[in-house]
């Protein structure tokens, strides 16, 4: 017999919250809402309020491979929906909302959205762009009726009225497993924003593997928190992992404040949450501010951008929390790598395990690494050569939705995430920059992000960027770009002091300059690119 004699039992995503309802339905989902409520209720109600949600959208006429968009924050309902379009056979569209309004004109045109979910925070600006979405039919907004705009100039259907009368125990639409149940759109700092489609399996696999120990390592008795946007990258898929453990999730909806996320992890006795560096660099700073702590949170998960060593010093020395580091991107769907201890590591000093954690961690199972330099021979997992990073997998991007960008794997199958990086013998994969960032100089390679990390370290520094500006005889050298503390007034000078020793002579910025603000993008990193043209032309003395 060619094949094995096990069942066919296709990894549809609605698979995850029907475990979830059955075996964990009274473990609790807690949200704070746009309408300053806080909500709580478990993965049974929010079971059968998907299902209502599918109702509905069958009754719309949604078909199966159809695109239905959210702009929402971290909610129950945002939850509810989700599982409602994909439990449908419908694709849900996270859309970014920190997108200029064109980009998210551009990116609902481009995916067909046929319906759109938003929370009330965003009905301006959907009033605004409605007469530009072109393709769609309804505007949902994600509140009850005593929260919807008393007048508006677009037709909003209110959501719980949409869901009243439906049926709480409808099926589900059985798909192919490696049908589209999802899709997100990168930022696209260069060039128009381009989609991944994410297949029910892809899904359904990240969750499992998430939950694995030294990936989150979620439970049925954890209680998550993931600060990281449902909108970005999946919320690097919590809410699908969450529903595989059975574990109690915390959702903030548009509160990121430090204040709010540090109340709700001590109020909910969260034990894991999830969010990149800037939102950690205002929580350590409000921390500090009230000599507050965080109760019993036991790890935070720092990805997106590199996590400075100062910061994960700072969680695991003064709060006690193990700080695990991840990499990963929205063609990943998206973990990659994740930063826990290997069993070599453990019996490692402190030091030396903090070295570990800066970087960005081993591949999970079912993630293949590959660096090549650039002709494309692989390069020695030595933990020194530095090149492109290729990865490969069941959940990673075979092409862009509608084909654009062309043909985005070589011939073996592997995909270029456009970071540089290196790997070591034990496997710790360490970011070194993003392959447009790197600063060529005299024909070798200087890490910004590592320049980067060790300036935030120098007292008196609250952010820190590096480019590479023109150089007559180097090509580029390395430009360090400074926000100081509040109150502070480091100099160039002490800062660069602070570098020698730390970084090759060679790598030492040939100047230092100080800004009001950095420019981020939607999902919070550097913009270098908008610091580039700010900064262009620029004259390093000779
Ligand atoms: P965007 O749409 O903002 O590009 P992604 O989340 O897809 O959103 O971005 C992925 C990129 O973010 C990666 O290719 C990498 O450059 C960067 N990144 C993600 N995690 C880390 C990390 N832990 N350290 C350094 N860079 C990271």
């Amino acid at each position: 017999m060619k094949t094995g004699t096990m069942q066919d039992w296709p990894l549809n995503v609605w698979k995850l919250i029907d475990h979830a309802a059955i075996n964990h339905g009274s473990r609790e989902i807690v949200s704070l809402t746009c309408e300053g409520q806080e909500v709580r209720t478990s993965w049974r109600q929010v079971q059968g309020r998907a299902k209502q949600v599918a109702e509905a959208l069958r009754k719309m006429g949604i078909r199966q491979g159809d695109r239905v968009a959210t702009l929402a924050w971290n909610t129950h309902r945002h939850i509810e929906s989700w599982y409602g379009i994909s439990g449908m056979g419908g694709v849900a569209h996270t859309v970014n909302p920190r997108l200029f309004p064109e980009q998210i004109a551009y990116i609902a045109n481009h995916a067909e959205d046929r319906v759109l979910f938003l929370d009330p925070t965003f009905v301006p600006l959907v009033e605004k762009l409605a007469q530009s979405l072109k393709t769609v039919e309804h505007f949902v907004i994600l509140t009850s009726r005593e929260h919807m705009p008393k007048e508006a100039s677009v037709n909003f259907l209110c959501y719980e009225e949409l869901l009243a009368g439906e049926d709480a125990d409808a099926p589900w639409t059985v798909v192919e497993e490696t049908a589209p149940s999802g899709l997100c759109y990168t930022s696209g700092t260069t060039g128009n924003p381009k989609g991944v489609q994410y297949s029910h399996r892809a899904n359904v696999l990240h969750a499992m593997a998430a939950n694995m120990g030294d990936v989150l390592d979620i439970r049925s008795q954890s209680v998550v928190l993931p600060v990281v946007p449902m909108y970005h990258a999946n919320a690097w898929g919590v809410p699908y992992a969450a529903a595989a453990a059975g574990a109690k999730l915390v959702l903030c909806g548009p509160n990121f404040d430090p204040p709010t996320i540090a109340n709700m992890i001590r109020k909910e006795n969260v034990t894991l949450t999830l969010a990149v560096p800037t939102v950690w660099l205002g929580m350590l700073q409000h921390l500090e501010a009230t000599s507050g702590d965080l109760g019993a949170l036991k790890r935070v998960v720092i990805g997106g951008s590199a996590a400075p060593r100062a910061m994960i010093e700072a969680f695991e020395e003064k709060y006690g929390v193990d700080v695990c580091h991840a990499w990963g991107m929205t063609e990943m769907t998206p973990l990659g790598t994740l930063g826990s201890l290997s069993a070599e590591a453990a019996e490692l000093p402190r030091a030396k395990q903090i070295d570990l954690k800066c970087k960005q961690g081993r591949a999970i199972f079912g993630v293949e690494l590959k660096l090549v330099d650039d002709e494309g021979r692989e390069l020695p997992r030595d933990g020194v050569a530095f090149g492109r990073l290729l990865v490969r997998g069941p959940w990673i991007v075979a092409s862009y939705f509608k084909g654009d960008g062309g043909q985005i794997l070589d011939a073996d199958g592997w995909f270029d995430t456009g970071d540089v990086a290196t790997i070591d013998p034990a496997g710790y994969m360490q970011i070194t920059d993003r392959s447009k960032d790197v600063i060529k100089s005299g024909g070798e390679w200087i890490s910004s992000i590592e320049i980067e990390n060790l300036a935030i370290g120098c007292p008196g520094v609250a952010e820190a960027a590096v480019i590479g500006v023109a150089h007559p005889k180097w090509d580029e050298r390395p430009l360090l770009i400074i926000i100081r503390k509040e109150g502070a007034a480091v100099s160039g000078a002490e800062i660069l002091k602070y570098l020698e020793g730390k970084i090759a002579k060679w790598w030492m910025p040939d100047a230092v300059e100080f800004v009001d603000s950095i420019p981020h993008t939607a999902t919070g990193k550097i913009q270098k690119t908008a610091l580039r043209e700010q900064f262009s032309g620029y004259k390093l003395a000779a």
